[in-house]
């Protein structure tokens, strides 16, 4: 069946309301992006989002979109936790992949002389690739089953980062009722040999330098200025969260058929937000997301040490702060205003970053005036993005806002396309060094395989669901 979509205005799109649809779908992009995603089943998948039992307010889609397992990548849906359902398809296969900033004391002039340097130290120090797995980091099933439930603090108490770290992440690094019961053997195994690794593909490590200021009240309260050295970092909980939302899946599938949830797409299946299914699904999601957590404490950690290593500083002098660090594959119980009612609903960002508004309670305090921190990566040739969060995205999209450029080609697509280059070669002429476990990954990573993440951030800035702060630009990339 033909989408009816209408336009709202220069960055809102409507998907009218029809069929099995219980609400509407909102879409934020501009014309330009909207060519792109009209073709694409993505917006099918919006509509499909639409049609599940107990959701409030639209079915929404950021302008990074597309097409993901179930749900789309880039959207956004709350549901009502008596009426409503939790999908694993809504939080996707990363659980918790996600993005933390680093600032530095650094400035490109002192960073640049040693950058190769930095670069192989990073990707010595960091394990990165499929199946990765950190050598001197043995966990005996006991403490995983901690890590599983104390998220970024297990990493901090074992030394690994400090208390004020834990005060700068989404959650404070740990979501509450995990319970390591709920997950199988196979998850515990493959988990307990990749904590504390990049992975592959999508997931980096970027030395960065800040290139423009978009707001000097915000980027003040976050420390950036322009020629400082930062540092991304993003992963997830590896092959941990993937096995748990695989093994869910089959559960959700038959539970789907148990509470009678008519699905438009098996890849939907889910269980009412009040069934055992449901609250299961919840809090093994949770061990997942706190592993994702933890995974970044660590990698934080050997950032540190490496940049130690190279410039034969020590940590107060580096001064490699956590700015911010959000989850943009979650599924989680928020307060929120819907129709001037304050509501607990279960939010589903896939391929979505939270954004909360200045003087909200969960902004650390040292952001509280300007907003929730928001890191949106680019792709490792253009740039990237910090934005924060408004009160237009508190009131409009649940607190939520886009996460990425989004990929634009395929990933067979790009490898095509990087025939014939040597692509690590022309990104180091423009001065970018990429180290990268596996050669397919940077014919499948170069940055024409993603939509310019400009367009992306403008149309969330114009729509007020996210204010520009600052522009990164990449100086060197470890790739898995
Ligand atoms: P995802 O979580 O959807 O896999 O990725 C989030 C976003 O990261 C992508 O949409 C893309 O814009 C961005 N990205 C992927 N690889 C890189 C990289 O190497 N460097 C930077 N800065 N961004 C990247
Ligand atoms: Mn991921
Ligand atoms: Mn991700």
């Amino acid at each position: 069946m033909a989408l009816k979509i209408e336009k709202i205005d220069d960055c809102r799109w409507r998907i009218i309301k029809e069929g099995a649809m219980r609400t509407e779908g909102l879409i934020f992009a501009s014309e330009q992006l909207m060519e792109t995603l009209r073709h694409e089943q993505a917006l099918e998948q919006v509509r499909n989002v639409a049609t599940l039992p107990g959701i409030v307010g639209p079915s929404i889609a950021m302008p990074d979109i597309h097409w993901g397992y179930g749900f789309p990548i880039g959207g956004v849906a709350a549901f009502d936790p008596d009426e409503g359902i939790v999908s694993p398809g809504g939080v996707g296969y990363d659980i918790n992949c996600g993005v933390r900033l680093l600032r530095s004391a650094l400035n490109v002039e002192e960073v640049r002389p040693h950058l190769k340097n930095l670069a192989d130290t990073l990707f010595r120090n960091v394990p990165a690739g499929i199946g990765s797995k950190r050598r001197d980091l043995k966990l005996t099933i006991a403490q995983e089953r901690q890590v599983l439930q104390q998220g970024a603090r297990w990493a901090v108490e074992h030394g690994f980062g400090n208390e004020e770290d834990l005060r700068h992440i989404e959650e404070g690094g740990v979501i509450p009722g995990a319970d390591p019961d709920l997950i199988s053997e196979r998850a515990l195994e493959r988990g307990r040999a990749q904590l504390g690794t990049l992975g592959s593909g999508n997931h980096f490590l970027e030395v960065q330098r800040v290139d423009q200021i978009g707001d000097e009240k915000a980027a003040e309260a976050l420390g950036l200025y322009p020629g400082q050295v930062t540092v991304t970092i993003h992963t997830g909980s590896r092959g941990f969260g993937y096995q748990v939302c695989d093994d869910y899946l089959r559960l959700m599938l038959r539970a789907s058929q148990k509470y009678g949830i008519e699905l438009p797409d098996r890849q939907l299946c889910c269980a009412p937000l009040s069934s055992p299914e449901g609250r299961q699904y919840l809090a093994a999601m949770a061990c997942a997301a706190n592993f994702a957590f933890a995974n970044r404490q660590l990698i934080t950690s050997w950032v540190r040490e490496s940049f130690e290593q190279v410039f034969g500083k020590n940590a107060a002098e580096l001064r490699l702060s956590v700015i911010y660090d959000v989850c943009h594959n979650i599924a989680k119980m928020e307060t929120h205003q819907v129709a001037g009612r304050t509501r607990r609903l279960c939010v589903h960002r896939k391929g979505a970053t939270r954004a909360f508004p200045p003087g909200h309670p969960e902004t650390p305090e040292a952001y509280r005036h300007v907003g929730q921190p928001v890191l949106i990566p680019g792709d490792m040739g253009r740039y990237s993005y910090v934005l924060v969060g408004t009160q237009g995205a508190f009131e409009e999209t649940f607190g939520s806002t886009c996460h990425g450029a989004g990929r634009m080609l395929s990933r067979h697509a790009a490898k095509k396309r990087a025939r014939g280059h040597n692509i690590v070669a022309e990104l180091a002429e423009q001065g970018i060094i990429i180290r990268a476990a596996g050669r397919a990954t940077v014919a499948e990573e170069i940055p024409e395989a993603y939509k310019d993440v400009m367009d992306v951030v403008n149309v969330v800035q114009q729509a007020g669901i996210g204010k520009i702060v600052a522009r990164l630009r990449p100086m060197a990339v470890i790739k898995g």
